[in-house]
């Protein structure tokens, strides 16, 4: 509108002060809470240095075979044989189709009998989420998520899994 002034920019503030939270400006109150705060974290401390069996601090991987591992822990995708090396996977592909990123690819072949089974469970740990949805769709609990976690590696290849160990089931 004509006549009128263009108001100044709000200025920034200098890059140097330090922005607190509040009022802006540190009080004797804050001051104290942080002291009190900063105790309890060193009242913590002192507890755990006077009673170490009560530390609760895992200290991998010095305790790498002691590692205990909660029932729900979700490792890399195993499938369990037993002591004749068989398992109970049935090429259904119910995992496969489950598996929203296509770790799993169900390779399958035929037996002396001509029935149709398990010729190789392929999964690839490379793109796996551990999101467990291939254990919920197996009707037959052959596969299950494991403890596996130390998955670093330098190539994929050695991420691409054949888990049954043999033909079949
Ligand atoms: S855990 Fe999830 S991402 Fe991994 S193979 Fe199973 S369904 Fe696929
Ligand atoms: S692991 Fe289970 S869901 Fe997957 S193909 Fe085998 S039987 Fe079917």
């Amino acid at each position: 509108m004509e006549g009128e002034m263009p108001q100044p920019a709000a200025s920034a503030p200098d890059a140097g002060t330090p922005i607190m939270p509040g009022d802006g400006k540190p009080s004797l109150r804050r001051f104290l809470g942080d002291a009190v705060n900063m105790f309890k974290g060193m009242g913590v401390t002192f507890r755990y240095i006077r009673k170490p069996s009560r530390v609760v601090t895992r200290e991998y991987p010095e305790n790498r075979e002691t590692l205990k591992f909660p029932e729900r822990f979700r490792g890399q995708v195993i499938m369990p044989h037993d002591a004749n090396g068989d398992h109970t996977c049935t090429a259904c592909t119910l995992c496969e189709k489950a598996c929203p990123n296509g770790s799993i690819s169900i390779l399958t072949t035929k037996n002396t009998a001509s029935k149709r089974v398990l010729g190789a469970f392929v999964y690839r740990l490379s793109s796996c989420t551990l999101c467990n949805l291939c254990i919920e769709a197996c009707p037959f609990d052959a596969i299950h998520m494991g403890a596996g976690f130390e998955m670093a590696s330098y190539s994929r290849e050695p991420l691409d899994l054949i888990l049954n160990k043999k033909e079949g089931r």
